[in-house]
Order: structure tokens, then C-alpha cells, then sequence
């Protein structure tokens, strides 16, 4: 179709046209390389450059702005440093550091800028949230209320964690830290869980072996694994928690699921945190960390969070974070443990000596809390757990003076065994997480005096024939338990009869 132009009208879109010539060109605001080396640069010539903003180097080396000086601008660098040389060209970009979201990710393992390490297929295309990002405000939060089963008997029972709750692991080297984020993850298989695992600072062949693990264990459908590793440049350590928190938080706000975030460990962040700031002469204040380094953690945990639910009532999203922290000697009281313990709503405190002792997990429960989730357990797992408590404790209390050699009443007697009895019975295989019902069943059948006239070194064959029992014969009682969450009425009578039947026929 024709149309017919006036004179007039082609005149003013000439002039618009010449008007306009010119805006299309894109300033891009270019700087040179003063200095770099060890994974940092110092760049002159970006003087509007903003805190936390993404340059780019040549051959595609990406960096982000970390130090604003005067004259200058200090740099951390995200890859391989060693191709820069002094007077390279530095870009900005204008964007803050982004990583890649979406389920695309799941089931993959990616570097803190969100770069498939796997043999997988590239991530093109993908929808991008920014590492840091603020903390939801307390209107945007609601109570936790949901638990977060983790399968491992003494955590459910007496440590409790919730939907949105930060609770900290923690404990010195090769005391089964990593263990217990894993078995949590392979815990929340058809739970509705979103899971990120970021490792940072470890060998390669750690990362490895737990992606082997989690894949064997089918977790990895709902899992994405980011690895900064320990060659890698402390600038990537740095931000890969930042990374995997966005990742997981892409789910939780825009896809309103339910998500969990393990940080292993935050005590190797710290360090490569610190690295970065003193050899960008950033002032070095206790432990030589920067004044900083609490906020370097608090700005992390604090975007874990149970969400408000839609005004609708819909149900909102949520983030679980465990992060690790690894102590020398046990000491809590260090410059970063004392930070975090301070940062998240309690912790799981792991004991070499229990370790070695053979109990495993080697939970301290005199010394370990949990400060909300609580409030989310099921009610047949809070009406047994505080029968729980008091007989480790009363236990614990009694073992010094059993060391002694004193003679002991019965009834004093009674108690030390049940607490043995407990002690026992409390430890967990790895990779074997336990449903909550199976756990309700087995720690009320202990509590309720069940295992008291069983051999210590044949309580692991009565629970696992227990189980195999109750299955086979009373099925009901677990389903009952799953569904109404509750120990109770008849389905408790029905449970002590099946249990008194088997510990017979065990006894024989
Ligand atoms: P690191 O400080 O090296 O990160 P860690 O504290 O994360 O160590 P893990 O690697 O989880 O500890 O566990 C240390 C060792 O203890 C591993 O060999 C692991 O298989 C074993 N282990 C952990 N938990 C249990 C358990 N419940 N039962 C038996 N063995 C366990
Ligand atoms: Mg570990």
C-alpha cells in the first residue's frame, strides 16, 4: 500500500533524522591497568565506576570493582590473572555481577559466575539476578513454621531447623560437618526443596565425590552445586556464596519454592576475603580480617528468609542456609565463629572426641540449639524429644560419677543405661536419612523403655529390625504418624504393642 508523503512531512523527518544522528554511538567508559598481580588490579581512568561493578578485560577476563580511590580504581579479578599486564584495556560494563538462574541449572555444577564445570551442555540464555542483592525487610518476612527435616535422628529430635532458619554447623576438621549438609540434601527428595551447595576453598576431588554422591542418591535432580575450589583465585572464594545465594533465591522469589543453601565452608571465605583486602591495603583489624568481615557475613545470612505468604493466601518461598565454619581446636570463641554463631538462629556443634568415640554424627547436643525451629517441628517429634533430652542429660550428669568406680543405686543405674541406650541409639549412618515417622517411632520405643534390657551392641540390628517389622506388619502406624503428625490415642497403644510383641521376639 502506497501512501502519499507531503513535502512538508519528509522535511521534518529529515531534520528529526539529522537531529538525532549520533545518539546511537555507545561511550563506553575505558580504563588502563595500573598494577595486577594475585588476583587483584589497580585501574586508572574509570572514574565513575561503581562499587561492585563488573569490568571487563581483555580475552573476556571479567573483574569487579572492589576499592574506590581517589585517582584510582581497585579491582578484584574473576579468572585467570595471569594474561593481564599493566596498560591493558579495562571496560566497564555498567552491570553489577550477575550470575545465570533457573531451573535450567539444577542438576549441574557451575563455577560463582555461573559457568557450567561439568561435561554438560553450555547455559545460554538464561534469566540473571544479580550475587549481592538486600535482604527482604521484616514486613516481607513471616515466622518460620514449616520444618526442614534433615533425617538424622538427633538433629530432628532435639535441633530442630525450619523452613527460612539459618542454623550453623560447626565444628573442627574431618568431624562429619559436610556429612550432615549432605545428608540433608539427599533428605529433601520429594520435599519440595530446592538445594544449593557451594563449596569453597576445597579440593577438587572433594566437590567431586560429593556431585558422585548426590548424583547416586538421585539429588541432584533438585540440586545445583557451585565450586570455587581451592586453586581457584580467592576473588571467585570470595563471591561464591553470594552466587549460590542468588541462585537459590531466584526460587524462592520468583517461583515461590521452598529452598536450602549449604555455604562449606564460610571460614575459607573469610580467608580469601581477607586476602583480597590486604593486598588491596584495606586497614587489617583483629585476626588481620578487615573491620568489614562481620558484615561480609551478616549481609549473606540475612537474605535466608521465610517469606509472607500472597495476600490471596498462596503460599511464599523460603530460604534455609546451613553454613559451615571450621574450628581449630575446637575454639568457638575465634574472631569469625563468634561472628557467625552471633549471625544465625543456633548451631550444631560438632566434638572430635565424640567422633572418635564412634558417635557419629558427633553432635554435641549439651552445646548445640536451635532457636526457632522449634516452633516448626511436628507435634509427635516435640512430645517425645523432651523425654529425649532428659535422659542424655541426666545421663551425662551421672556418667562423671559412674568414671569413679561409686556404687550405684538402682534407680541411678537404670538411668546411666537408658542414657547409653539413647546414646546408642541416636547414632546415624551416612547417607541414610531417616523419614520423621521412622524417627518418632524408634526414639518413642527408646524413650518409653523398649531398648533397656537390649545389649549396647545389638541396638543398631534392633532398629533396623524394627523397621523391617513394623513395615511388614503395622504399616499403619507410620502412615498415621506422617499424616496427622501427631503420637497419639490409639495409634500410641497400637505402637506399644508392636513394640513390646518385637522386643520379645528380638529377645527371644
Ligand atoms: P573437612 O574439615 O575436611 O571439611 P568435615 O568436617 O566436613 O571435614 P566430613 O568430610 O563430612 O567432615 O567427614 C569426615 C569423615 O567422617 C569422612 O570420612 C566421613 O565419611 C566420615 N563420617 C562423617 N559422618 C559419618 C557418620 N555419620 N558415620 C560414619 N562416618 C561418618
Ligand atoms: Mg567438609
Amino acid at each position: 500500500m502506497a501512501t502519499k508523503i507531503k513535502s512538508g512531512e519528509v522535511v521534518s523527518v529529515l531534520k528529526k533524522e539529522i537531529q538525532d544522528y549520533g545518539q546511537d554511538l555507545k561511550m563506553e567508559e575505558v580504563g588502563q591497568i595500573l598494577e595486577v598481580g594475585d588476583g587483584i588490579a589497580r585501574i586508572f581512568g574509570l572514574e565513575t565506576a561503581m562499587a561492585g561493578e563488573l569490568l571487563e578485560f581483555p580475552g573476556g577476563i571479567m573483574g569487579m570493582v572492589f576499592n574506590l580511590e581517589e585517582g584510582s580504581v581497585g579491582a578484584v579479578i574473576l579468572g585467570s590473572y595471569l594474561k593481564l599486564k599493566e596498560g591493558d584495556t579495562v571496560k566497564r560494563t555498567g552491570r553489577v555481577v550477575e550470575v545465570p538462574v533457573g531451573r535450567e541449572l539444577l542438576g549441574r555444577v557451575v563455577d560463582p559466575l555461573g559457568r557450567p564445570i561439568d561435561d554438560g551442555p553450555p547455559l545460554e540464555g538464561l534469566a540473571t539476578r544479580p550475587v549481592e542483592y538486600l535482604a527482604p525487610g521484616i514486613a516481607g518476612r513471616q515466622p518460620v513454621d514449616e520444618p526442614l527435616q534433615t533425617g538424622i535422628k538427633p538433629i530432628d529430635a532435639m535441633i530442630p531447623i525450619g523452613r527460612g532458619q539459618r542454623e550453623l554447623i560447626i565444628g573442627d576438621r574431618s568431624t562429619g560437618k559436610t556429612a550432615i549438609a549432605i545428608d540433608t540434601i539427599i533428605n529433601q527428595k520429594g520435599k519440595n526443596c530446592i538445594c544449593v551447595y557451594v563449596a569453597v576453598g576445597q579440593k577438587g576431588s572433594t566437590v567431586r565425590n560429593v556431585v558422585e554422591i548426590l548424583r547416586e542418591a538421585g539429588a541432584m535432580d533438585y540440586t545445583i552445586v557451585v565450586a570455587a575450589t581451592a586453586s581457584d583465585p580467592s576473588p571467585l572464594q570470595f563471591i561464591a556464596p553470594y552466587a549460590g545465594c542468588a541462585m537459590a533465591e531466584h526460587f524462592m522469589y520468583t517461583e515461590d519454592e521452598d529452598t536450602l543453601c549449604v555455604y562449606d565452608d564460610l571460614t575459607k571465605q573469610a580467608n580469601a576475603y581477607r586476602e583480597l583486602c590486604l593486598l588491596l591495603r584495606r586497614p587489617p583489624g583483629r585476626e588481620a580480617y578487615p573491620g568489614d568481615v562481620f558484615y561480609l557475613h551478616s549481609r549473606l545470612l540475612e537474605r535466608s528468609a521465610r517469606l509472607k505468604n500472597h495476600a490471596d493466601g498462596k503460599k511464599a518461598g523460603s530460604l534455609t542456609a546451613l553454613p559451615i565454619i571450621e574450628t581449630q581446636e575446637g575454639e568457638v570463641s575465634a574472631y569469625i565463629p563468634t561472628n557467625v554463631i552471633s549471625i544465625t538462629d543456633g548451631q550444631i556443634y560438632l566434638q572430635p572426641n565424640l567422633f572418635f568415640a564412634g558417635i557419629r554424627p558427633a553432635i554435641d547436643v549439651g552445646v548445640s540449639v536451635s532457636r526457632v525451629g522449634g516452633k516448626a517441628q511436628i507435634p509427635g517429634m516435640k512430645k517425645i524429644s523432651g523425654g529425649l533430652k532428659l535422659d542424655l542429660a541426666s545421663y551425662w550428669e551421672l556418667e562423671a560419677f559412674a568414671q569413679l568406680g561409686t556404687e550405684l543405686d538402682a534407680a541411678t543405674q537404670a538411668k546411666l543405661d537408658r542414657g547409653k541406650a539413647m546414646v546408642e541409639l541416636l547414632k546415624q549412618d551416612q547417607y541414610s536419612p531417616l523419614a520423621v515417622e521412622d524417627q518418632v517411632a524408634i526414639i518413642y520405643a527408646g524413650t518409653s523403655g523398649y531398648l533397656d534390657k537390649v545389649p549396647l551392641n545389638r541396638i543398631k540390628e534392633y532398629e533396623e529390625r524394627f523397621f523391617a517389622f513394623i513395615r511388614e506388619k503395622h504399616a499403619g502406624i507410620l502412615e498415621a504418624i506422617r499424616t496427622t503428625g501427631k503420637l497419639e490415642g490409639e495409634n500410641k497403644d497400637a505402637l506399644d504393642a508392636a513394640a513390646t510383641e518385637f522386643t520379645k521376639t528380638f529377645l527371644g
